[in-house]
This record gives structure tokens, C-alpha cells and sequence, in this order.
């Protein structure tokens, strides 16, 4: 499954129930972001290996819609079990080529796991609805249909949970998937890939195509594929909607964010600290729903940046597979001057740096990509630092004297992807919950992750589309609804035969 006789492994595509070997001319490196040590090369397959993906796909949708759903199902459930199974494994290779703990990574396998388990449920979450006599002796029904083939395009932070918000629900509707992994993280999909193939889906059902921008660009016109989801940075989903839905497709892209938490003076300041500390340099700041603005209230402010400082200062950074390890590097070098040069961008535009993370040696680690985490105090609200996303362990700190100014600073903000209150107040929660103009919100939470039986509802700059992955959502993304208005002759209730 993985072509070898090169000194590192080159990773293969999966169609039509097959491992390739890709046509590509070209290939990139896979690197561990801690060790710096090549882990494998992944292909940057050309579009023809995704028109083989679609034509596959779209053969096999005419059976597997055929499926009755109970029988689709038995597909996931064997993949729950495989991955229970492979649990370790799988988490193991999230930290190898991702660098989050590894504690971080079996958080992330589970979560992929409770979305094959909520997928299982189908037979009732697609069920139609209907109505007798809507007019005399007339019925109607709303039946949902599967839409055909559909493929995600996947970003490099969660290598193993994001393509799993959307394919579970793709596969049990009834529709054919192709998945496009982040180039720079293709290997867990991979091994994901083998378990799909030991869970026994017929071949064309689920098609793995590794690559970059020729591969999705593919992917975004060809004529076959039905429905696109996109994970990733704001500005290539503002292309990807727009290509796609341009084409016709049905298209649902989730951006970047710059997620804010307010700190209340009546806050748990020892619990508010842990939680907000884990959310800002947790997975080293490189996820969706990382707190990256600390806006604190009143006498909140002077207890609060001691207590973030001292977090900060004592988290212990290293390899993600050590013991101890509380964050681990940031993805590519490239990642990591990106983000000391914003960290000095605010150093410039007047904000002082409490704890400064930059440039840190992690003993045996030297070629890792470490920054260790960084706090910034008297940050200006409309700096560049508190309105860029930076994506990593960095957290700014504004001082504000109301509640309302706090909202008012998030309302402001371009990103609309998680915003978090931590307070003891009911009245304020319940303002701020009303108020706050963003899709996931947290009271007293760090991490507001819906579940995955809730939709993952980012708004504005950090969503385009309509419906969101997971849950209910999910399901009417990758289903099309049809009506039927019925009525038949009343004579034949009397026939005689
Ligand atoms: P990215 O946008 O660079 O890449 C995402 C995917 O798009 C990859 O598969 C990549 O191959 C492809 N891609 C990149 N540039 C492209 C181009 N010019 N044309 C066509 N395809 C292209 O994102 P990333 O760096 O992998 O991931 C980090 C970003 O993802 C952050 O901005 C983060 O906030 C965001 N993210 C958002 C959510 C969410 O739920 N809103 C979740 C996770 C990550």
C-alpha cells in the first residue's frame, strides 16, 4: 500500500477499491514537525487521478445508493471497531506528523470516532416527513435523496478528526467520497484508508486522492462531483466557494478565526487560567477554536496576566510521544518565523511582551519547530495583532472596563468562529450568549467543540455556505429532498377482483 525501494516511503492513492501508485511528477516531503526526520513523500497527484477518483465514485454511487440504509450503516460500524481497535496507532501517527501531544491526538481520534458512531444513526436522521390530505384524498412527501459523489478538502491541524466531520454523513446518505488530505499531513489518512478498506465498502465508495492546489483545483471543476467541503485558511476558502459554487456545485467552506474570550472579575480565576491556558497553547495554538485575544474586565486584568504569565512560562514543550509534554511545535519552519515576526509586528505596534516564546531551545529538539508559548499585554484593538490570525501559542491581552465595550470588541472582528465568557454570572452569560456575534460559544469552556451530534456553526469570515458539518446539518447537506404530491382514483377502493 505504500510504494517502497526510496530511503522513506511514498504514499499511494486509493480508487475504485485499489492502491496506486500516483502518476505525479512531483512530491513533497512529509516531516515530523518536532525531529525534523522525513517520515514519508506524498505525491501531488494530477488531475487526471481525480477525474479516475470521480468516475469511480460515480459508478459505484448507482449501487450504493440502492443500499438500504441499515446495510450502508454496517460499513460504519465496522470502521467504529476498527478504529477502537487502531486507536493508538492512529492517534500516534497524528502526533508524528502533526507534533500535538499525544494525548492532544487520541482527544482528536475519538472525536473522529463519535462522528462514525452519530453517521450509524441514519435509517432515522434521513428519514422524510409527510402529511396525509393536504387536500382532499390528496397526500404529500418530502423524501431525501443522496446528491451523488462528493469529496473534502482537508487542512493540515487535525489530520485525522476533520475529514470525519463530513465523510461518516456522506458515506450513510447514500453518496460516493473522495478525500483530498492536507499535503502536509497526508499519512494518517492514509492508515484511516486501510481501515475503510478492512471495513469492507465496495470499490469506488471511498477514494483517497493525496496532492495540492492541482488536486483540489480538480476536484473544484469536475463535472461529476456533487458537493465539496472545505476546511482550511479563510482567504482559499473564499476561492474554493466561489470556484466551486460557480460550477454548480453545493459547497460548505469553514475559514480561519481570531477567537476572543472575556474574563470577568467574578470569574474561578484559577479555573478560567487552566482552561484558558490549555485553549490558547493547546495543539500549540494551531486550532479553529484557539482562544488567541484574553479580554479582560475590570479588576479582572491585573490577576488575570500574572496568572496567564506564570501558565505560560511553565508549560512544558517538547516531542508530543514524551512523557510530560504539555505542546508540542508548530507545523513547518516557515510557520514559526510567520509567527515571530507577528509576535514582533506587535512589539512594534506598542504592545509589551510578558512572556516572549520566540526562538526557545528544547534540549535534543534543535531542529524542531518549536515556539514556546508567548503572551502579549496592552494590545491595541485595532492593532494588526489582535485582528490577524497567528495560529500559534500566542495570547493578547486587552484591558476593557465593561462588559459591553468587551461584546462590542468582538462584534467588531472580521472572524465570527468561537467567542468565550468566563464568569459566575448567570445574567451576563445570558447577554453575552444573546449578544456575542459568533457561530460556537463558550461559558466557562475553553474549547467550545460542538459535539458531534451539533452542527460546527462558524460564522461570518470563518464560514461560507449554509449548512455546517456534523450532526443534522450534515445529513441535509448531503441530501437533496424531493416532494411528492399523490392521489389516487377512489373508485379502485371498491373494486371487486
Ligand atoms: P490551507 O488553507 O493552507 O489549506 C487547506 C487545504 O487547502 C489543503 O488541503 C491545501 O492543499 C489546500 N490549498 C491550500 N492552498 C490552496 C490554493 N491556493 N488553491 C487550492 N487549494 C489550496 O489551511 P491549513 O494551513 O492547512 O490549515 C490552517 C487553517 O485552517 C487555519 O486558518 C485554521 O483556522 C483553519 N481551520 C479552520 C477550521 C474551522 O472549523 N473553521 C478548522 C480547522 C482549521
Amino acid at each position: 500500500m505504500v510504494q517502497s525501494g526510496a530511503s522513506v516511503p511514498i504514499l499511494q492513492n486509493y480508487i475504485d477499491g485499489q492502491w496506486c501508485t500516483s502518476s505525479a511528477v512531483d512530491c513533497l516531503d512529509v516531516v515530523n514537525p518536532a525531529t525534523a526526520d522525513r517520515l514519508a513523500k506524498v505525491p501531488l497527484s494530477p488531475g487526471d487521478e481525480v477525474d479516475r477518483a470521480a468516475q469511480a465514485a460515480f459508478t459505484a454511487f448507482q449501487s450504493w445508493r440502492r443500499t438500504p440504509p441499515a446495510k450502508r450503516v454496517q460499513h460504519l460500524f465496522q470502521l467504529k471497531y476498527l478504529m477502537d481497535e487502531h486507536f493508538e496507532d492512529l492517534a500516534q501517527t497524528v502526533t508524528l506528523e502533526c507534533g500535538k501531544t499525544l494525548d492532544e491526538s487520541k482527544g482528536e481520534i475519538r472525536r473522529a470516532i463519535e462522528n462514525v458512531e452519530t453517521a450509524c444513526g441514519i435509517p432515522m436522521m434521513m428519514q422524510g416527513s409527510n402529511l396525509e390530505d393536504i387536500a382532499s384524498g390528496i397526500d404529500e412527501f418530502m423524501i431525501r435523496q443522496p446528491l451523488g459523489v462528493a469529496a473534502v478538502i482537508a487542512p493540515f491541524n487535525f489530520p485525522g478528526m476533520i475529514p470525519f466531520w463530513f465523510m461518516p454523513y456522506a458515506l450513510a446518505c447514500g453518496n460516493t467520497y473522495i478525500v483530498k488530505p492536507s499535503e502536509k499531513v497526508p499519512l494518517t489518512m492514509q492508515k484511516v484508508f486501510y481501515l475503510l478498506e478492512r471495513a469492507g465498502f465496495p470499490p469506488g465508495v471511498v477514494n483517497l486522492v493525496n496532492g495540492a492546489k492541482e488536486a483540489v483545483d480538480a476536484i473544484l471543476d469536475h463535472p461529476l462531483i456533487r458537493a465539496i467541503s472545505f476546511v482550511g485558511s479563510t482567504p482559499v476558502a473564499r476561492y474554493i466557494y466561489s470556484r466551486a459554487a460557480a460550477n454548480g456545485k453545493r459547497v460548505q467552506c469553514q475559514g480561519g478565526a481570531k477567537n476572543p474570550v472575556i474574563v470577568l472579575p467574578d470569574a474561578d480565576m484559577e479555573m478560567t487560567t487552566r482552561i484558558t491556558a490549555d485553549s490558547a497553547f493547546g495543539c500549540a495554538g494551531q486550532r479553529c477554536l484557539a482562544a488567541s485575544l484574553a479580554i479582560t474586565v475590570g479588576e479582572a486584568g491585573k490577576v488575570y496576566s500574572e496568572a496567564i504569565a506564570q501558565a505560560a512560562e511553565s508549560r512544558v514543550v517538547g516531542f508530543g510521544l514524551d512523557d510530560g509534554v504539555q505542546m508540542g511545535p508548530v507545523i513547518t519552519p516557515e510557520s514559526r518565523q510567520r509567527i515571530e515576526q507577528l509576535v514582533q509586528q506587535g512589539i512594534d505596534e506598542g504592545a509589551t511582551p510578558l512572556v516572549d516564546g520566540r526562538s526557545p531551545k528544547i534540549p535534543n529538539y534543535e531542529q524542531g519547530n518549536f515556539v514556546r508559548p508567548t503572551v502579549l499585554q496592552n494590545v491595541e484593538p485595532d492593532s494588526e495583532i489582535a485582528k490577524t490570525e497567528i495560529f500559534g501559542p500566542v495570547l493578547s491581552l486587552i484591558h476593557v472596563n465593561t462588559i459591553d465595550e468587551a461584546i462590542a470588541l468582538i462584534n467588531q472582528g472580521q472572524y465570527g468562529n468561537m467567542a468565550c465568557l468566563f464568569t459566575n454570572s448567570g445574567a451576563d452569560a445570558r447577554k453575552f450568549r444573546y449578544e456575542a456575534e459568533v457561530g460556537n460559544i463558550g461559558i466557562n469552556i475553553g474549547v467550545a467543540a460542538p459535539m458531534a451530534f451539533f452542527p460546527f456553526s462558524g460564522w461570518k469570515e470563518s464560514f461560507f455556505g449554509d449548512l455546517h458539518g456534523q450532526g443534522q446539518h450534515a445529513i441535509e447537506f448531503f441530501t437533496q429532498t424531493k416532494v411528492v404530491v399523490e392521489r389516487w382514483s377512489q373508485k379502485v377502493w371498491s373494486r371487486k377482483f
